[in-house]
């Protein structure tokens, strides 16, 4: 039943087609963010009050890398606890949003550049659900995620993601989630408890990040190799940066930038998350 419903708000969605979703980007941070009321969930929290609601959600999550790209199609996907170490209140969260799998072929029939796989073993991981149950805590709206091939290139994510442009005007809100600067070996443990501390080389490329896509040219972005010894600090390896490209490929010409998180954490992170549209 609760398929169906969903179904059918989906294709009410469709109806409408008088907006176009914004496309976010989010950094997600530490996985304790998806218990904890603090600065970044809060604003997770007010920025789903901020936008249409969504007919279905579907991220690319740093943390589903594959051989081959897949879309999660399962009617209930499960809570992912993809961690070690935290707390049992953390591993006790069931996130139940739907899946939907009209939205999952829509997914797999849109992209050309590569054959789309459906999944039904993989569900939410930490990527996902820690934002995702501060924006929608009512788990109604049903969530997808599509997965990284981390064989690719960085052009191919980003062209991959152009061609789910269509979606946007399905009412499907696309999210990358990651983190723009994130080098776990050099974290700062014990500034844990201070947001806003970031290592110099971090806070200059945050500041790059925010100014190139401010610009607009994705091209530096994409070859992010080439921007220097910071960058190779801030993408050591480039899980967490991949989701970005998604949503520049997403971005439309013109469209409104707004960033929010703007914030160092540990040192080696950022919270930094960018909303088009
Ligand atoms: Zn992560």
């Amino acid at each position: 039943m609760n398929d169906l419903s969903n179904l059918k708000k989906y294709t009410d969605k469709l109806i409408e087609q008088d907006y176009i979703m914004p496309v976010m980007f989010i950094g997600h941070g530490s996985p304790m963010n998806g218990i904890e009321d603090n600065e970044f969930s809060q604003r997770w929290a007010s920025m789903a009050t901020e936008i249409p609601e969504p007919a279905a959600v579907l991220v690319v999550s740093a943390h589903w890398l594959s051989s081959g790209t897949w879309v999660t199609a399962m009617d209930f996907p499960r809570t992912i606890h993809d961690f070690g170490g935290f707390p049992q209140a953390l591993f006790d969260v069931q996130y139940p949003a739907p899946g939907n799998l009209a939205v999952a072929k829509e997914v797999a029939a849109d992209i050309h550049g590569t054959q789309v796989g459906l999944d039904h073993d993989w569900g939410l991981d930490h990527g996902t659900w820690t934002i995702i149950r501060h924006m929608y805590p009512k788990a109604n709206i049903p969530v997808l995620q599509l997965s990284i091939d981390y064989n690719k290139s960085p052009q191919f994510h980003f062209d991959l993601a152009k061609e789910l442009s269509r979606l946007r005007k399905k009412g499907v809100l696309i999210i990358g989630s990651g983190n723009m600067v994130h080098n776990l070996r050099m974290v700062a443990w014990d500034k844990l408890n201070e947001p806003g501390f970031g290592f110099d080389w971090a806070l200059k490329m945050n500041d790059t990040f925010k100014r190139l896509i401010t610009e607009g040219d994705p091209n530096p972005l994409i070859h992010f190799d080439r921007l220097g010894p910071e960058a190779k600090l801030a993408i050591p390896t480039s899980e967490h940066y991949l989701p970005l490209l998604y949503t520049l490929g997403l971005r439309k010409d013109d469209e409104p930038v707004s960033f929010f998180n703007d914030k160092a954490v540990a040192g080696a992170l950022t919270m930094t998350s960018v909303k088009f549209g």
